[in-house]
């Protein structure tokens, strides 16, 4: 048997797209075949049904609406695939044979644009790795707003990550061949699809790299960015079936001109997530983000996501706020402009995609419209930064202009429609809009005249689209129509449609105006569209700078509404914070019921701050605050505090011990370990370190070591000697205090009233010389015989009692001698201290009751007894 020929095609398109689920054209519908067919109908919960194909059994297929298409995209990209869409690409009417088909596009969840993503400015980046011998070369792209950008780095495994981790990318270009290794780590930690090509011959040549961009901006870049940006041009090609106008600008970047933050640590630090519902609710991107447009929400994203670390820029996102804060009716017109500003970047995008509809090109219109408002503003303004935003904001008033003029104000949505140019702006659209409107106007007064002539009152004028316009008589009057006035066109039930010749002649001059119109309307908007996308390059650079004008405008609206403070910036290693708060937790629980704490780090006597304290006292929001005041002084925005001096930091590393994670309990001790070794060897100087619970992990001996040798290595060594923070419940390390350089105790305190502690939240100096973990229990609500039975067991664990603890009743114990007999033993048991010596103790008694002496070489015996005498002595 053979394929049919349809199924031929299918198959010659499919076998091209192996790795998308083919959307096939067939009438109104997309279908899908075979293993597609399957995998959409599990996915999309739609019927699976048959089709002959020419095989013995029929092909699975389903399908869906053509015009529900993009529902039913939008879930497949969200789940990972990536569709192919297979369309008609020649007239069914022409066609010798089987009807051509071919891909016109490939949607895959780095290219898919996404209108809900947009909705809460979160940008949808494709990524392509490009490993060049010692280097990596990243470049990333969204394409919906046309950014494209490009870096380069040694070849580290921890910086891929972490470069990775931050852009957060939704699908991630690899070659083939790369180890499975790396491809499930970066699966693992991006969440992204990762799509691997053969990179050798998957790439753009030189010339349509020099083409996208210009040739200065390729000029510059090194073997492994260029790659990588050939790459990932080359996805966009194969995929978009086009070259996208939109991305004309290549941004080169220096990872190390930003603060690194590795994955874990900014999921810890909640940045722009919440660990627990993974929203963004309860992230400190949900305390700061009250940005206008869509621009300065994705900007506001971008700084918090990169914190700067050149102490000049610094200062001078902070001047620009300051400026704001200070003149807030400066700050309150800017605000009333960017409100009513669209998403011109987006606008931009889909003017490139050939997307774009009438109403787009309105909001567009009445964006560029309020940019003179903005310029007004800033054109006082004094800081440096405000200065270069005023100097550089185009007005695009040429492209504002055109818009005006030739579209109208509410177009309708479908291009093929007319309705879109504005009244003025082409004769011949004006001259046919005459020609119809007198058509019609004559039309209108037709069923006036009519009745007039025949004297029937209900006599109607319509019109249906089969039948055009016609003269609607009802049964009641058929005698009074005047003879041979009118043709008979249809018979309803209770009704006659008649025609006249000069209708007829009428409608076809409404008509074939309204044709011409359509046709024209359709071709003046893209003439229109094709000037405003030359221009692309200056609306982007302008979308940009109101992206970051609205963030800063926010930041100072949020410093002035949550009492943040402009800090200092310095470069000595010093940071110090007087009243700091959490700007998250004081959100929650209400700025009136959060402490406020004071904080001093340095590179002497403060360096490591060991914080103990009993669970629940604050030890791991109080270190947070820290490191979330200095991230955000960073940014450049104002923080919660009354008074802050931050020392410029080039990474910010945090880690939770192991039991302490919320993250679903994914973690492991091991990882918690990793995680360790990865900050003792990364972290500088410069670096902020925060450890919370480090060694919880594990039993309380080993995570006690581990936590001291840590906290030893970290102020030891010259080259580390990071400002570090360290939450413990282990309160034997504040021994550590006076006799390690720069190790400090710290603690929360309680207040202890007879037996209850109240949080009083308050970072003291000085240890905590107990962990409260039993009234902690207490307050959580534990029967009261367990929390007394638990103090008495401590105080004897501790030494402090000599009460016995193991119970001393007979406890009736079941022992299986054999299968048949039972023997029930009454067992007193020995009373003992239960202390660790003596379970050592036991260890010993065991080790040596199992000694096997009879299968034991004499050099074996010797050894093992030799180990046991050393044993023993321990215990003596
Ligand atoms: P720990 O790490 O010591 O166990 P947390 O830092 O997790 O304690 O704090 C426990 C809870 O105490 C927090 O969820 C918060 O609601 C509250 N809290 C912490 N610090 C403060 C503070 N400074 N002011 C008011 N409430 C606080
Ligand atoms: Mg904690």
């Amino acid at each position: 048997m053979a394929l049919t020929p349809m199924m031929r095609q299918y198959f010659e398109i499919k076998n091209k797209y192996e790795d998308c689920i083919l959307f096939y054209r067939l009438g109104d519908f997309y279908e899908m075949f075979f293993d597609d067919a399957k995998t959409a109908s599990r996915e999309l919960e739609l019927v699976l049904t048959g089709r002959d194909c020419g095989l013995e059994e029929r092909a699975p297929m389903c399908g869906i609406p053509y015009h529900a298409a993009a529902t039913y995209i939008s879930r497949l990209v969200a789940k990972g695939y990536k569709i192919a869409i297979a369309e008609q690409v020649e007239d069914p009417a022409l066609a010798k044979g089987i009807v051509k088909r071919d891909i016109i596009k490939v949607i895959t969840p780095g290219t898919y644009v996404d209108n809900n993503a947009a909705l809460e400015n979160l940008n949808t980046y494709l990524v392509a790795i490009y490993e060049d011998g010692n280097k990596i070369g990243i470049a990333s792209t969204d394409i919906s707003t046309g950014e494209f950008k490009t870096t380069s780095f040694t070849n580290l495994k921890s910086t891929l990550l972490d470069e990775l981790s931050k852009i957060s990318p939704k699908e991630v270009l690899m070659a083939e061949g790369t180890s499975k290794e790396l491809i499930d780590e970066i699966h693992a930690s991006t969440n992204a699809l990762i799509t691997e090509k053969p990179f050798n011959e998957f790439i753009v040549s030189d010339k349509e790299l020099a083409n996208q961009f210009s040739e200065v901006e390729v000029d510059g870049l090194d073997e492994a960015s260029k790659l990588a940006c050939k790459v990932l041009l080359k996805y966009i090609f194969e995929t978009q079936k086009m070259s996208l106008t939109n991305i004309n600008f290549l941004e080169k970047y220096e990872i190390l001109n930003f603060m690194t933050i590795d994955g874990n640590s900014r999921r810890n630090l909640e940045l722009t997530e919440s660990i627990r519902e993974k929203g963004k609710k309860g992230s400190l991107l949900w305390v700061m983000d009250k940005t206008a447009t869509s621009m300065g929400g994705r900007a506001l994203r971008r700084w918090i996501d990169e914190p700067l670390i050149i102490k000049k820029e610094i200062e001078k996102r902070l001047g620009g706020v300051e400026e704001l804060f200070n003149n807030i009716s400066l700050n309150e017109d800017l605000r009333t402009a960017l409100k009513e500003i669209y998403d011109i970047e987006r606008i931009v995008g889909k003017i490139s995609s050939g997307n774009v509809n009438g109403k787009d090109m309105v909001s567009l219109k009445s964006s560029l419209e309020k940019i003179p408002n903005l310029k007004k503003s800033l054109s006082s303004s004094e800081s440096p930064i405000l200065r270069e935003y005023f100097n550089d904001l185009d007005e695009l008033t040429d492209i504002k202009d055109l818009l005006n003029r030739g579209i109208l104000n509410d177009p309708s949505i479908n291009l093929k429609e007319g309705n879109i140019i504005n009244d003025g702006f082409n004769s011949e659209v004006d001259e046919l809009r005459k020609a119809k409107l007198h058509g019609k106007e004559w039309i209108a007064s037709l069923e006036n005249s009519e009745r007039e002539f025949t004297g029937i009152k209900s006599l109607k004028v319509g019109y249906n689209k089969v039948f055009g316009y016609y003269i609607e008589i009802s049964r009641a009057n058929y005698s009074s129509i005047p003879e041979g006035r009118y043709i008979r066109k249809q018979t309803l039930a209770n009704a006659e449609r008649y025609i006249t010749s000069e209708l007829k002649e009428m409608e076809d001059k409404i008509l074939g105006a309204e044709e011409k119109l359509v046709n024209l309307e359709y071709e003046l908007f893209i003439s229109i569209r094709n000037t405003v996308e030359k221009e692309i390059g200056r609306l982007k650079k302008s979308a940009r700078i109101i992206g970051s004008l609205d963030s800063l405008s926010t930041l100072a609206l949020i410093a002035l509404e949550n009492d943040y403070v402009k800090p200092s910036i310095n470069e000595d290693g010093i940071i110090e914070i007087i009243e700091g708060r959490h700007p998250v937790v004081e959100k929650v629980i209400g700025r009136g019921e959060f402490v406020s704490n004071n904080s001093l780090l340095n590179n002497e006597d403060n360096e490591l701050l060991l914080i103990t304290g009993p669970n629940m006292a604050g030890k791991s929001t109080y270190m947070r605050q820290v490191a979330l005041i200095t991230l955000m002084a960073q940014m450049g925005s104002f923080v919660p505090a009354k008074k802050a001096n931050i020392s410029v930091c080039d990474k910010i590393f945090t880690r939770i011990g192991a039991s302490d994670d919320l993250a679903g309990g994914k973690s492991t001790f091991m990882v918690e370990m990793w995680e360790v070794s990865n900050i003792l060897k990364n972290a500088t100087s410069k670096s902020l370190v925060l450890l919370d619970e480090v060694g919880r992990g594990t039993s309380t001996y080993d995570g006690l070591s581990i936590a001291w040798a840590v906290i030893e290595h970290i102020t030891k060594m010259s080259n580390l000697k990071c400002k570090t923070l360290f939450a413990t419940h282990y309160h034997e390390l504040t021994k550590l205090e006076g006799s390690l350089p720069g190790v400090k105790n710290y603690s929360v305190a309680v207040k202890e009233i007879e037996d209850n502690v109240i949080f009083l939240r308050k970072i003291v100096e000085g240890g905590a010389d107990q962990s409260y973990g039993i009234e902690v229990a207490k307050l959580a609500g534990l029967p009261e015989e367990v929390i007394n039975r638990a103090k008495e067991i401590l105080e004897s664990l501790e030494g402090k009692s000599k009460v016995n603890i193991v119970p001393s009743e007979p406890i009736e114990k079941e022992v299986c001698v054999t299968k048949t007999e039972k023997h029930v033993k009454s067992e007193k048991s020995q009373v003992m201290q239960m202390d660790f010596e003596s379970l050592e103790k036991e260890a010993l008694i065991k080790e040596l009751a199992q000694c096997d002496v009879l299968n034991m070489t004499p050099m074996d015996a010797m050894n093992t007894l030799f180990k046991l005498i050393g044993e023993a002595k321990k215990l003596q």
